[in-house]
Protein backbone atom coordinates (compact mmCIF):
# COMPACT_ATOMS: atom_id res chain seq x y z
CA UNK A 1 0.00 0.00 0.00
CA UNK A 2 2.62 2.05 0.51
CA UNK A 3 5.81 2.65 -1.77
CA UNK A 4 8.43 2.98 0.49
CA UNK A 5 10.77 3.63 -1.83
CA UNK A 6 9.86 6.94 -2.24
CA UNK A 7 9.88 7.75 1.28
CA UNK A 8 11.59 10.90 1.71
CA UNK A 9 14.34 10.80 4.49
CA UNK A 10 11.95 11.44 7.39
CA UNK A 11 13.22 14.69 8.88
CA UNK A 12 12.63 15.76 12.52
CA UNK A 13 11.03 14.10 14.89
CA UNK A 14 12.12 15.46 18.29
CA UNK A 15 9.69 13.03 20.17
CA UNK A 16 10.91 14.38 23.75
CA UNK A 17 11.78 18.53 23.40
CA UNK A 18 14.58 19.16 25.36
CA UNK A 19 13.63 22.15 28.34
CA UNK A 20 11.02 23.16 30.59
CA UNK A 21 11.08 19.90 33.45
CA UNK A 22 8.25 19.54 35.32
CA UNK A 23 5.81 22.40 35.61
CA UNK A 24 7.36 25.30 37.19
CA UNK A 25 7.17 27.54 33.43
CA UNK A 26 3.21 27.59 34.65
CA UNK A 27 3.65 30.72 36.88
CA UNK A 28 0.05 32.04 37.74
CA UNK A 29 -1.50 29.14 36.42
CA UNK A 30 -3.38 26.82 38.83
CA UNK A 31 -3.56 23.11 38.30
CA UNK A 32 -5.83 21.79 35.57
CA UNK A 33 -9.08 19.76 37.02
CA UNK A 34 -11.88 17.59 34.75
CA UNK A 35 -14.44 20.16 35.85
CA UNK A 36 -12.75 23.12 34.24
CA UNK A 37 -11.50 21.43 31.07
CA UNK A 38 -14.65 20.47 30.40
CA UNK A 39 -16.42 23.76 30.81
CA UNK A 40 -14.50 25.24 29.06
CA UNK A 41 -15.53 23.58 25.70
CA UNK A 42 -18.07 25.28 24.25
CA UNK A 43 -20.29 24.42 21.11
CA UNK A 44 -19.44 27.62 18.97
CA UNK A 45 -15.85 27.29 18.78
CA UNK A 46 -16.30 23.49 17.96
CA UNK A 47 -18.27 24.67 15.46
CA UNK A 48 -16.17 27.59 13.84
CA UNK A 49 -13.40 25.39 13.72
CA UNK A 50 -15.56 22.63 11.85
CA UNK A 51 -16.61 25.48 9.51
CA UNK A 52 -12.96 26.49 8.75
CA UNK A 53 -11.98 22.87 7.94
CA UNK A 54 -15.51 23.48 5.24
CA UNK A 55 -14.48 26.72 4.09
CA UNK A 56 -10.59 24.76 3.29
CA UNK A 57 -12.67 21.88 1.01
CA UNK A 58 -14.98 24.32 -0.67
CA UNK A 59 -11.72 26.71 -1.56
CA UNK A 60 -9.85 23.33 -2.92
CA UNK A 61 -12.13 20.88 -5.22
CA UNK A 62 -14.75 19.92 -1.87
CA UNK A 63 -11.86 17.84 -0.24
CA UNK A 64 -8.92 17.46 2.27
CA UNK A 65 -7.43 14.45 0.53
CA UNK A 66 -3.85 14.41 1.68
CA UNK A 67 -1.46 16.13 0.09
CA UNK A 68 -3.75 18.84 -2.07
CA UNK A 69 -5.00 21.75 -1.19
CA UNK A 70 -7.41 21.57 1.44
CA UNK A 71 -5.80 19.17 3.40
CA UNK A 72 -2.39 21.54 3.32
CA UNK A 73 -4.60 24.22 4.56
CA UNK A 74 -5.78 22.04 7.64
CA UNK A 75 -2.39 21.51 8.65
CA UNK A 76 -1.05 24.85 8.39
CA UNK A 77 -3.95 25.96 10.00
CA UNK A 78 -3.11 23.75 13.08
CA UNK A 79 0.17 24.24 12.74
CA UNK A 80 -0.29 28.55 13.45
CA UNK A 81 -3.01 27.92 16.12
CA UNK A 82 -1.09 25.69 18.20
CA UNK A 83 2.19 27.46 17.72
CA UNK A 84 0.36 31.05 18.66
CA UNK A 85 -0.66 29.52 21.84
CA UNK A 86 3.00 29.32 23.19
CA UNK A 87 2.03 26.70 25.25
CA UNK A 88 3.38 24.06 22.60
CA UNK A 89 6.30 22.93 21.09
CA UNK A 90 4.85 22.30 17.48
CA UNK A 91 6.32 20.48 14.87
CA UNK A 92 5.07 19.69 11.12
CA UNK A 93 6.32 16.25 10.24
CA UNK A 94 6.78 15.29 6.65
CA UNK A 95 6.35 12.16 4.85
CA UNK A 96 5.59 11.43 1.03
CA UNK A 97 3.20 8.96 0.08
CA UNK A 98 1.58 7.95 -3.84
CA UNK A 99 -1.71 9.91 -3.75
CA UNK A 100 -4.79 8.25 -5.98
CA UNK A 101 -7.94 8.93 -6.77
CA UNK A 102 -10.60 9.10 -9.14
CA UNK A 103 -14.01 10.04 -11.00
CA UNK A 104 -15.89 7.66 -12.08
CA UNK A 105 -18.97 6.97 -14.29
CA UNK A 106 -20.55 3.76 -14.85
CA UNK A 107 -23.70 3.13 -16.86
CA UNK A 108 -25.49 -0.04 -18.31
CA UNK A 109 -28.11 -0.01 -21.41
CA UNK A 110 -27.58 4.15 -20.72
CA UNK A 111 -28.47 3.77 -16.89
CA UNK A 112 -26.23 5.59 -14.28
CA UNK A 113 -24.99 2.96 -11.35
CA UNK A 114 -22.86 3.95 -8.29
CA UNK A 115 -19.55 2.85 -8.68
CA UNK A 116 -16.67 3.10 -5.84
CA UNK A 117 -12.96 3.69 -6.89
CA UNK A 118 -9.79 0.85 -6.15
CA UNK A 119 -7.07 2.21 -4.95
CA UNK A 120 -4.54 2.40 -7.80
CA UNK A 121 -6.31 1.64 -10.39
CA UNK A 122 -4.98 2.73 -13.39
CA UNK A 123 -7.16 5.22 -16.05
CA UNK A 124 -9.28 3.59 -18.48
CA UNK A 125 -12.77 4.51 -20.74
CA UNK A 126 -14.43 1.81 -22.53
CA UNK A 127 -18.31 0.98 -23.82
CA UNK A 128 -18.32 -2.56 -24.23
CA UNK A 129 -20.32 -5.53 -23.62
CA UNK A 130 -20.45 -6.68 -20.30
CA UNK A 131 -19.14 -10.52 -19.49
CA UNK A 132 -19.70 -12.41 -16.15
CA UNK A 133 -16.83 -14.33 -15.08
CA UNK A 134 -17.26 -17.63 -13.73
CA UNK A 135 -16.83 -18.47 -9.96
CA UNK A 136 -15.45 -15.60 -8.11
CA UNK A 137 -12.84 -14.85 -11.05
CA UNK A 138 -9.76 -16.02 -8.58
CA UNK A 139 -8.19 -18.08 -11.55
CA UNK A 140 -7.64 -17.45 -15.23
CA UNK A 141 -9.84 -20.40 -16.13
CA UNK A 142 -12.31 -18.53 -15.07
CA UNK A 143 -12.45 -15.76 -17.54
CA UNK A 144 -13.96 -17.26 -20.70
CA UNK A 145 -12.70 -16.09 -24.08
CA UNK A 146 -15.19 -13.59 -24.34
CA UNK A 147 -14.22 -11.41 -21.91
CA UNK A 148 -11.41 -9.76 -24.30
CA UNK A 149 -12.22 -6.87 -25.62
CA UNK A 150 -15.52 -6.70 -23.21
CA UNK A 151 -16.04 -5.67 -19.47
CA UNK A 152 -15.85 -8.38 -16.95
CA UNK A 153 -18.47 -8.68 -14.62
CA UNK A 154 -16.73 -10.26 -11.04
CA UNK A 155 -18.20 -11.27 -7.63
CA UNK A 156 -16.21 -10.08 -4.74
CA UNK A 157 -14.46 -12.67 -2.72
CA UNK A 158 -11.70 -15.32 -1.66
CA UNK A 159 -8.79 -13.71 -3.61
CA UNK A 160 -7.24 -9.83 -3.40
CA UNK A 161 -9.31 -7.29 -5.90
CA UNK A 162 -5.40 -6.78 -7.27
CA UNK A 163 -5.48 -10.25 -8.50
CA UNK A 164 -8.87 -10.16 -10.00
CA UNK A 165 -7.77 -6.64 -11.93
CA UNK A 166 -4.73 -8.76 -13.12
CA UNK A 167 -6.44 -12.21 -14.59
CA UNK A 168 -8.91 -9.86 -16.09
CA UNK A 169 -6.10 -7.43 -18.21
CA UNK A 170 -4.50 -10.76 -19.10
CA UNK A 171 -7.39 -11.95 -19.92
CA UNK A 172 -8.08 -9.19 -22.55
CA UNK A 173 -10.84 -7.43 -20.59
CA UNK A 174 -11.41 -3.17 -21.31
CA UNK A 175 -12.87 -2.95 -18.05
CA UNK A 176 -13.60 -4.82 -14.76
CA UNK A 177 -16.54 -4.73 -12.02
CA UNK A 178 -16.07 -6.44 -8.85
CA UNK A 179 -19.53 -6.76 -7.23
CA UNK A 180 -20.07 -7.05 -2.94
CA UNK A 181 -21.23 -10.21 -1.76
CA UNK A 182 -22.16 -8.68 1.07
CA UNK A 183 -24.78 -6.02 1.27
CA UNK A 184 -23.61 -2.41 0.56
CA UNK A 185 -21.33 -0.28 -1.05
CA UNK A 186 -17.72 -2.04 -2.30
CA UNK A 187 -14.85 0.42 -2.30
CA UNK A 188 -10.85 -1.08 -1.71
CA UNK A 189 -7.83 -0.95 -2.44
CA UNK A 190 -5.47 -3.31 -5.23
CA UNK A 191 -2.18 -2.82 -2.23
CA UNK A 192 0.15 -1.31 -4.47
CA UNK A 193 0.93 -0.50 -8.02
CA UNK A 194 0.71 -2.95 -10.58
CA UNK A 195 -0.60 -4.31 -14.73
CA UNK A 196 -4.21 -3.97 -13.79
CA UNK A 197 -7.50 -2.97 -15.94
CA UNK A 198 -9.81 -0.25 -14.91
CA UNK A 199 -11.21 -1.76 -12.13
CA UNK A 200 -14.46 -0.23 -9.60
CA UNK A 201 -16.87 -1.96 -6.92
CA UNK A 202 -20.36 -1.69 -6.95
CA UNK A 203 -23.24 -3.47 -4.11
CA UNK A 204 -24.22 -6.54 -4.18
CA UNK A 205 -28.03 -5.42 -5.14
CA UNK A 206 -26.11 -3.48 -8.39
CA UNK A 207 -24.53 -6.63 -9.65
CA UNK A 208 -27.61 -9.09 -9.02
CA UNK A 209 -29.51 -6.78 -11.16
CA UNK A 210 -26.71 -6.82 -13.99
CA UNK A 211 -26.51 -10.13 -13.91
CA UNK A 212 -30.43 -10.37 -14.14
CA UNK A 213 -29.75 -8.13 -17.49
CA UNK A 214 -27.18 -10.50 -18.85
CA UNK A 215 -29.00 -13.68 -18.61
CA UNK A 216 -31.92 -11.96 -20.57
CA UNK A 217 -29.77 -10.73 -23.52
CA UNK A 218 -26.32 -8.71 -24.19
CA UNK A 219 -25.98 -5.35 -22.49
CA UNK A 220 -23.85 -2.75 -23.26
CA UNK A 221 -21.69 -0.76 -20.19
CA UNK A 222 -19.74 2.25 -19.87
CA UNK A 223 -16.99 1.99 -17.48
CA UNK A 224 -15.18 5.57 -17.41
CA UNK A 225 -12.45 6.02 -14.65
CA UNK A 226 -10.48 9.21 -14.61
CA UNK A 227 -7.27 8.52 -12.07
CA UNK A 228 -4.91 10.82 -11.04
CA UNK A 229 -1.48 9.38 -9.46
CA UNK A 230 1.26 11.52 -8.24
CA UNK A 231 3.92 11.59 -5.02
CA UNK A 232 2.59 13.87 -3.18
CA UNK A 233 4.44 15.40 0.09
CA UNK A 234 2.15 15.73 3.33
CA UNK A 235 2.43 16.30 6.99
CA UNK A 236 1.59 14.97 10.74
CA UNK A 237 1.34 18.29 13.25
CA UNK A 238 2.87 17.32 16.53
CA UNK A 239 2.33 20.12 19.33
CA UNK A 240 3.91 19.02 22.94
CA UNK A 241 3.27 20.82 26.16
CA UNK A 242 6.17 22.70 27.23
CA UNK A 243 6.30 21.83 30.44
CA UNK A 244 4.97 18.54 32.38
CA UNK A 245 6.92 15.16 33.18
CA UNK A 246 8.28 14.05 29.85
CA UNK A 247 9.06 10.65 30.69
CA UNK A 248 4.86 10.20 31.31
CA UNK A 249 2.95 11.13 28.13
CA UNK A 250 -0.33 11.08 27.24
CA UNK A 251 -1.01 11.25 23.21
CA UNK A 252 -3.76 12.05 21.50
CA UNK A 253 -5.20 12.37 18.36
CA UNK A 254 -7.17 11.80 15.01
CA UNK A 255 -6.84 12.40 11.27
CA UNK A 256 -6.30 15.34 9.59
CA UNK A 257 -7.15 14.25 6.24
CA UNK A 258 -10.49 13.38 4.04
CA UNK A 259 -11.23 11.05 1.21
CA UNK A 260 -11.27 12.78 -2.16
CA UNK A 261 -15.40 11.89 -2.33
CA UNK A 262 -16.05 15.11 0.36
CA UNK A 263 -14.93 17.63 2.47
CA UNK A 264 -14.59 15.05 5.76
CA UNK A 265 -16.36 17.08 8.30
CA UNK A 266 -17.21 14.22 10.64
CA UNK A 267 -14.31 11.68 9.27
CA UNK A 268 -12.63 13.19 10.48
CA UNK A 269 -13.12 17.08 10.86
CA UNK A 270 -15.00 16.31 14.25
CA UNK A 271 -11.92 14.60 15.98
CA UNK A 272 -9.58 17.34 14.69
CA UNK A 273 -11.84 20.17 15.99
CA UNK A 274 -12.32 18.57 19.57
CA UNK A 275 -8.99 17.73 19.38
CA UNK A 276 -8.01 21.34 19.00
CA UNK A 277 -10.76 22.68 21.51
CA UNK A 278 -8.94 20.76 24.46
CA UNK A 279 -5.55 21.41 23.37
CA UNK A 280 -6.52 25.37 23.23
CA UNK A 281 -8.42 25.01 26.11
CA UNK A 282 -5.43 23.69 28.36
CA UNK A 283 -2.80 26.42 27.74
CA UNK A 284 -4.87 27.98 30.64
CA UNK A 285 -3.46 25.66 32.98
CA UNK A 286 -0.81 23.67 34.94
CA UNK A 287 -0.23 19.86 34.26
CA UNK A 288 2.18 17.49 35.87
CA UNK A 289 2.02 14.92 32.84
CA UNK A 290 3.49 16.19 29.37
CA UNK A 291 0.35 16.21 26.63
CA UNK A 292 1.55 15.58 23.25
CA UNK A 293 -1.28 16.33 20.28
CA UNK A 294 -0.68 14.14 16.94
CA UNK A 295 -2.91 15.41 14.12
CA UNK A 296 -2.40 12.51 11.50
CA UNK A 297 -2.01 12.76 8.16
CA UNK A 298 -3.34 9.86 5.41
CA UNK A 299 -5.45 7.70 7.74
CA UNK A 300 -7.54 7.19 4.73
CA UNK A 301 -4.86 6.01 2.49
CA UNK A 302 -4.45 2.72 5.32
CA UNK A 303 -3.22 4.66 8.85
CA UNK A 304 -0.31 5.96 6.93
CA UNK A 305 0.56 9.14 9.18
CA UNK A 306 0.10 7.45 12.65
CA UNK A 307 2.18 4.26 11.31
CA UNK A 308 5.29 6.88 10.51
CA UNK A 309 5.28 8.83 13.58
CA UNK A 310 5.38 5.88 15.49
CA UNK A 311 8.33 3.99 12.77
CA UNK A 312 10.09 7.36 13.92
CA UNK A 313 9.89 7.39 16.97
CA UNK A 314 10.67 3.63 17.31
CA UNK A 315 13.56 4.68 15.10
CA UNK A 316 17.21 5.61 14.58
CA UNK A 317 16.35 9.42 14.12
CA UNK A 318 15.86 10.32 17.82
CA UNK A 319 13.31 7.51 18.79
CA UNK A 320 13.81 4.19 20.61
CA UNK A 321 11.84 1.70 22.29
CA UNK A 322 12.66 3.92 25.44
CA UNK A 323 10.87 6.64 23.92
CA UNK A 324 8.05 4.66 23.03
CA UNK A 325 7.71 3.33 26.40
CA UNK A 326 7.36 7.12 27.18
CA UNK A 327 3.82 7.38 26.29
CA UNK A 328 1.49 6.35 29.02
CA UNK A 329 -1.82 6.00 27.42
CA UNK A 330 -3.20 6.99 23.37
CA UNK A 331 -7.04 8.23 22.77
CA UNK A 332 -7.99 8.28 19.41
CA UNK A 333 -11.33 10.39 18.06
CA UNK A 334 -12.24 9.74 14.77
CA UNK A 335 -15.78 10.76 14.18
CA UNK A 336 -17.21 11.92 17.02
CA UNK A 337 -20.28 13.87 15.72
CA UNK A 338 -22.38 11.54 13.25
CA UNK A 339 -25.56 12.57 12.31
CA UNK A 340 -27.47 9.31 13.52
CA UNK A 341 -24.93 8.89 16.29
CA UNK A 342 -24.53 6.32 18.96
CA UNK A 343 -21.83 7.22 21.83
CA UNK A 344 -19.32 4.24 21.42
CA UNK A 345 -16.26 3.95 23.29
CA UNK A 346 -13.37 1.81 22.15
CA UNK A 347 -13.85 -1.52 23.96
CA UNK A 348 -10.48 -1.54 25.84
CA UNK A 349 -11.25 -3.73 28.31
CA UNK A 350 -12.29 -6.81 25.93
CA UNK A 351 -15.94 -7.52 27.71
CA UNK A 352 -18.00 -6.85 24.36
CA UNK A 353 -15.68 -8.61 21.82
CA UNK A 354 -12.97 -10.14 23.52
CA UNK A 355 -10.49 -7.98 21.89
CA UNK A 356 -8.38 -6.47 24.97
CA UNK A 357 -6.09 -4.00 24.27
CA UNK A 358 -2.74 -3.67 26.47
CA UNK A 359 -3.30 -3.01 30.42
CA UNK A 360 -4.81 0.08 30.96
CA UNK A 361 -6.65 0.12 28.22
CA UNK A 362 -9.57 -0.67 30.19
CA UNK A 363 -8.96 1.79 32.76
CA UNK A 364 -9.48 4.25 29.66
CA UNK A 365 -12.46 2.89 28.57
CA UNK A 366 -13.90 3.04 31.68
CA UNK A 367 -13.05 7.18 32.64
CA UNK A 368 -14.97 7.48 29.44
CA UNK A 369 -17.90 5.45 30.67
CA UNK A 370 -17.91 7.29 34.18
CA UNK A 371 -18.13 10.72 32.79
CA UNK A 372 -20.97 9.84 30.33
CA UNK A 373 -22.84 8.38 33.02
CA UNK A 374 -21.92 11.50 35.36
CA UNK A 375 -23.61 13.30 32.47
CA UNK A 376 -27.07 10.76 32.61
CA UNK A 377 -26.45 9.92 29.27
CA UNK A 378 -25.81 5.59 27.37
CA UNK A 379 -22.92 4.67 25.81
CA UNK A 380 -22.07 1.37 24.03
CA UNK A 381 -18.54 -0.57 23.24
CA UNK A 382 -17.17 -0.17 20.43
CA UNK A 383 -15.12 -2.52 18.85
CA UNK A 384 -10.51 -2.71 18.25
CA UNK A 385 -11.17 -3.16 14.67
CA UNK A 386 -7.52 -1.96 13.99
CA UNK A 387 -8.91 0.41 11.61
CA UNK A 388 -7.80 3.97 12.37
CA UNK A 389 -4.99 5.40 13.80
CA UNK A 390 -4.57 3.82 17.10
CA UNK A 391 -3.64 0.85 15.52
CA UNK A 392 -0.12 1.85 15.51
CA UNK A 393 -0.22 2.22 19.00
CA UNK A 394 -2.00 -0.86 19.91
CA UNK A 395 0.83 -2.73 18.36
CA UNK A 396 3.15 -1.16 20.13
CA UNK A 397 1.89 -2.04 23.09
CA UNK A 398 0.28 1.15 23.96
CA UNK A 399 -2.81 1.32 26.39
CA UNK A 400 -5.20 3.00 24.34
CA UNK A 401 -8.82 4.13 23.83
CA UNK A 402 -10.88 6.52 22.58
CA UNK A 403 -14.42 7.92 20.86
CA UNK A 404 -16.52 6.54 18.22
CA UNK A 405 -20.30 7.50 16.74
CA UNK A 406 -20.33 5.03 13.79
CA UNK A 407 -19.88 5.42 10.18
CA UNK A 408 -22.19 3.62 7.25
CA UNK A 409 -23.46 0.66 9.81
CA UNK A 410 -27.32 0.75 10.50
CA UNK A 411 -28.54 1.54 13.28
CA UNK A 412 -30.18 -1.41 15.36
CA UNK A 413 -33.41 -0.86 17.48
CA UNK A 414 -31.90 -1.33 20.46
CA UNK A 415 -29.53 1.74 19.66
CA UNK A 416 -32.22 3.79 18.53
CA UNK A 417 -33.90 2.93 21.75
CA UNK A 418 -30.65 4.33 23.63
CA UNK A 419 -29.47 6.95 21.58
CA UNK A 420 -32.97 8.75 19.16
CA UNK A 421 -32.43 8.85 15.83
CA UNK A 422 -33.68 6.55 13.04
CA UNK A 423 -32.93 2.51 13.28
CA UNK A 424 -32.46 0.69 10.12
CA UNK A 425 -30.36 4.23 8.52
CA UNK A 426 -26.65 4.44 8.78
CA UNK A 427 -25.16 6.02 12.20
CA UNK A 428 -23.79 8.35 9.14
CA UNK A 429 -24.99 8.39 6.22
CA UNK A 430 -23.11 10.87 4.44
CA UNK A 431 -19.86 8.33 5.33
CA UNK A 432 -17.05 9.28 3.02
CA UNK A 433 -19.58 11.19 0.72
CA UNK A 434 -19.58 14.37 -0.41
CA UNK A 435 -22.12 15.13 2.01
CA UNK A 436 -19.92 14.94 5.35
CA UNK A 437 -20.08 18.73 5.64
CA UNK A 438 -20.80 21.02 8.62
CA UNK A 439 -24.59 20.93 8.39
CA UNK A 440 -24.43 17.21 8.59
CA UNK A 441 -22.85 17.13 12.03
CA UNK A 442 -24.81 15.77 15.21
CA UNK A 443 -24.03 19.18 17.36
CA UNK A 444 -25.05 16.82 20.82
CA UNK A 445 -22.37 13.97 19.94
CA UNK A 446 -19.84 16.59 18.96
CA UNK A 447 -20.15 18.73 21.86
CA UNK A 448 -20.55 15.70 24.75
CA UNK A 449 -17.62 13.97 23.07
CA UNK A 450 -15.17 16.50 23.40
CA UNK A 451 -16.23 17.39 26.59
CA UNK A 452 -15.67 13.75 26.94
CA UNK A 453 -12.27 14.15 25.57
CA UNK A 454 -10.96 17.14 27.91
CA UNK A 455 -12.72 15.04 30.87
CA UNK A 456 -10.05 12.17 29.85
CA UNK A 457 -7.67 14.84 29.28
CA UNK A 458 -7.20 16.45 32.70
CA UNK A 459 -7.35 13.21 34.74
CA UNK A 460 -4.31 12.04 32.77
CA UNK A 461 -2.54 15.43 33.01
CA UNK A 462 -2.62 15.20 36.38
CA UNK A 463 -1.90 11.37 37.20
CA UNK A 464 -2.01 7.64 34.96
CA UNK A 465 -3.51 5.83 38.30
CA UNK A 466 -4.55 2.70 37.19
CA UNK A 467 -2.51 2.80 33.94
CA UNK A 468 0.54 0.95 34.56
CA UNK A 469 3.85 2.67 34.16
CA UNK A 470 5.29 -0.25 31.79
CA UNK A 471 8.80 -1.43 31.04
CA UNK A 472 10.37 -1.89 28.15
CA UNK A 473 10.26 -5.81 28.31
CA UNK A 474 6.47 -5.42 29.47
CA UNK A 475 5.50 -2.87 26.11
CA UNK A 476 7.30 -5.70 24.09
CA UNK A 477 4.62 -8.12 25.10
CA UNK A 478 2.09 -6.33 25.20
CA UNK A 479 2.76 -5.25 21.56
CA UNK A 480 2.84 -9.12 20.39
CA UNK A 481 -0.24 -9.42 22.42
CA UNK A 482 -2.18 -7.09 20.36
CA UNK A 483 -0.42 -7.50 16.49
CA UNK A 484 -1.50 -11.49 17.05
CA UNK A 485 -5.17 -10.10 18.53
CA UNK A 486 -5.35 -7.59 15.62
CA UNK A 487 -5.48 -10.63 13.02
CA UNK A 488 -8.84 -11.70 14.66
CA UNK A 489 -10.61 -8.37 14.44
CA UNK A 490 -12.30 -8.79 11.15
CA UNK A 491 -13.47 -11.90 12.29
CA UNK A 492 -14.64 -11.16 15.07
CA UNK A 493 -16.61 -8.17 12.94
CA UNK A 494 -17.97 -10.17 11.33
CA UNK A 495 -19.40 -12.00 13.85
CA UNK A 496 -21.07 -9.29 15.61
CA UNK A 497 -22.22 -8.09 11.97
CA UNK A 498 -25.08 -5.25 12.65
CA UNK A 499 -24.05 -4.73 16.72
CA UNK A 500 -20.07 -3.46 15.98
CA UNK A 501 -19.03 0.08 14.54
CA UNK A 502 -16.20 -1.62 13.32
CA UNK A 503 -15.28 0.45 10.10
CA UNK A 504 -12.90 2.17 9.16
CA UNK A 505 -13.00 4.96 8.84
CA UNK A 506 -10.67 3.86 5.51
CA UNK A 507 -12.50 1.39 3.97
CA UNK A 508 -10.57 1.60 0.91
CA UNK A 509 -7.77 -0.40 2.90
CA UNK A 510 -10.41 -3.66 1.73
CA UNK A 511 -7.88 -5.31 0.13
CA UNK A 512 -10.71 -8.28 -1.17
ZN1 LIG B 1 -11.69 8.73 9.80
Amino acid sequence: MKVSSIIAAAGLIAPAFAGDKGYGNDKGKKLVTQKELVKDIKLKDLLAGAQKLQDFANANGGNRAFGGGGHNATVDWLYKTLKATGYYNVIKQPFVELFTAATIDFSVNGVEYPASYMTYSPSGNATAPLVPVANIGCDAADYPAKVSGNIALISRGTCPFSQKATLAKAAGAVGAVVYNNVPGPLGGTLGGVGDYVAIVGITQEVGTTLLDLVAAGEVTATLDVNAIAENRTTYNVIAETKTGDKNNVLVLGGHTDSVFAGPGINDDGSGTVGVLAVAKALTKYKIKNAVRFGFWSAEEFGLLGSYHYLKTLNGTISGSAREVAKIRAYLNFDMIASPNYVLGIYDGDGSAFNLTGPTGSDTIEKDFEDFFKKKGVPSVPSIFSGRSDYAAFLQNGIPSGGLFTGAEELKTEEEAALFGGTAGTSLDPNYHQAGDTVENLSKEAFLLNSQSIANSVAKYALSFKGIPKPSVAHRKREAEASRFMVRFADKVAEEHKGHVHASPCGQGTLLQ
